[in-house]
């Protein structure tokens, strides 16, 4: 089976995600080469906005105003990451995106003049604030203020919470339905093994969820192969004809108003 991995990172250069040392010429090389049939380049939003030394997002979740504080920076940035997508991306092989975040108070970690420019955008909760015990509720709360952007793909849908132990099955499927509710597709996410991924991809199914795949590729080693897709495939039972897979089709901003 030929595989799309729609969401994934690049380091070079000016760095569009610090945490990644992938070139654009890697993903061709692996599209030459390897199972894939398609990437889209998902570089980090945050990373147009705040210089390297910056962490994220716990220095920012609180206090999301620093994102748009070093305004030069952040135009000259965002600049070249569009040249980059314009040069790169030929909507067939290679997608233009971008992964994005909400702050505590539902602030896009994007500018929103981005949306027409991008054919993926993969939303992740990278921060759950508050005691571990009430994760749940935090999640759904972050869910769905992400949800009120036009979002394609929910990325590594269960990372943060699981680290407070495994996900009950009531908000695997709350989660699920509301992203079907959304028409967001929710990502099996390769770069850290989440154990319930077989069951959530199961599920997602029966529930009439669509489902994208993602490396969240960040070094070239990842690259290699499609080997935890097929393995969590393998293990969900589902039937491969039945996947309602993920494709790139930009929707229009919702039309209300955000909460920025
Ligand atoms: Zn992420
Ligand atoms: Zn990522």
């Amino acid at each position: 089976m030929l595989w799309s991995s729609w969401h994934n990172h690049t380091g070079d250069g000016p760095r569009f995600s610090y945490c990644a040392d992938l070139t654009p010429e890697a993903y061709r090389r692996a599209l030459r080469n390897g199972p894939w049939t398609a990437f889209a380049i998902t570089d980090h939003a945050f990373a147009l906005a705040l210089p390297d030394e910056e962490p994220w997002p716990f220095q920012w979740y609180f206090t999301p105003e620093r994102l748009w504080q070093h305004s030069e920076f952040r135009d000259h940035k965002t600049e070249q990451y569009l040249e980059r997508l314009a040069k790169i991306c030929d909507g067939k092989r290679i997608f233009g995106g971008m992964e994005v975040e909400v702050a505590y108070d539902g602030s896009l970690s994007m500018a929103c003049q981005l949306w027409p420019y991008l054919d993926v955008v993969v939303g992740g909760i990278h921060f759950l604030p508050g005691e571990r015990d009430t994760w749940p509720e935090a999640h759904v709360h972050q869910l769905q203020m992400l949800l009120q952007h036009p979002i394609d793909i929910l990325a590594h849908p269960f990372r943060e919470l699981a680290h407070a132990g495994p996900v009950p099955g009531e908000i695997v499927d709350e989660t699920l339905h509301l992203l079907r509710d959304n028409d967001v597709a929710v990502e099996i996410n390769a770069r850290v093994a989440y154990p319930g991924d077989a069951d959530l991809l199961a599920r997602a199914v029966r529930l009439g969820v669509r489902v994208a795949f993602g490396l969240d590729a960040h070094q070239a080693h990842e690259l290699e192969s499609a080997a935890y897709f097929e393995q969590v495939l393998a293990d969900s039972g589902v039937d491969p004809n039945n996947l309602r897979l993920f494709y790139p089709m930009r929707k229009s901003a919702k039309a209300r108003a955000l909460p920025r």
